[in-house]
């Protein structure tokens, strides 16, 4: 998979730090706790790509993941960028709007944005938070896929509930997927790839 080849490219703690848009690049976001860094860890099959909000560090800042060419690999295909999750509650009400205001730029303003994966808790659905952000990608038309993560808590028909329960609370943005997803289990790996792999390279 060519997600599995995905490799440390560069951190940045402001959007004017990254490097130009170029090749494509598909954003991980959602709540801090969501399962965000397991499941970008799991999607390329690697321990300790991304780092869990509970470990202090690289967690505040942006950081860029590139996958390589397979025909040229000095030259990246696509990128993964995984966002800083949200919502975390010992972050003060200033930062938290600061960070907003950078993820909203970034989904608004990004051009080589070319989708954007949406982790959310399966037993704890869609948030205030979230729902801002659905807000603001709506306008964009960029395709979104929810990752209901850590569905194996949940038994099958909740799992599939879930899904319809996300799909018509965030029914504003356009072309949204949603899919019941586990590292754990590794549920929906599949089907999260193949989303991911053709926005990168259709
Ligand atoms: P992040 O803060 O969004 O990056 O979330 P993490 O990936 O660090 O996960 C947060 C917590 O949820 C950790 O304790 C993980 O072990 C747990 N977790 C993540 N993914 C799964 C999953 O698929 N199933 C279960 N049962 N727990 C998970």
């Amino acid at each position: 998979s060519l997600l599995h080849r995905a490799s440390f490219f560069t951190s940045a703690a402001r959007l004017d730090q990254l490097p130009e848009a170029g090749a494509p690049e598909v954003c991980f976001v959602g709540r801090s706790n969501s399962g965000k860094s397991s499941a970008i860890n799991v999607l390329t099959n690697q321990k300790r790509l991304a780092f869990s909000s509970k470990t202090p560090g690289r967690t505040r800042l942006i950081n860029m993941f590139s996958l390589p060419d397979p025909l040229e690999p000095e030259a990246a295909l696509g990128f993964l960028v995984d966002l800083p999750g949200y919502g975390y509650a010992a972050v003060d009400k200033k930062a938290r709007e600061e960070w907003a205001e950078v993820l909203g730029d970034y989904l608004r303003s990004r051009s080589s944005l070319a989708g954007v994966v949406l982790m959310i808790d399966i037993r704890r659905g869609v948030t205030d938070l979230d729902r801002r952000l659905a807000h603001w990608l709506a306008p964009t038309g960029r395709p979104v896929l929810a990752l209901l993560t850590k569905a194996d808590k949940l038994p099958y028909g909740q799992r599939i509930k879930a899904v319809f329960a996300v799909k018509k609370e965030l029914a504003e943005i356009g072309a949204l997927y949603a899919v019941p997803f586990s590292a754990t289990h590794r549920i929906g790996l599949e089907e999260a790839a193949l989303h991911i792999e053709n926005w990168i390279s259709p």
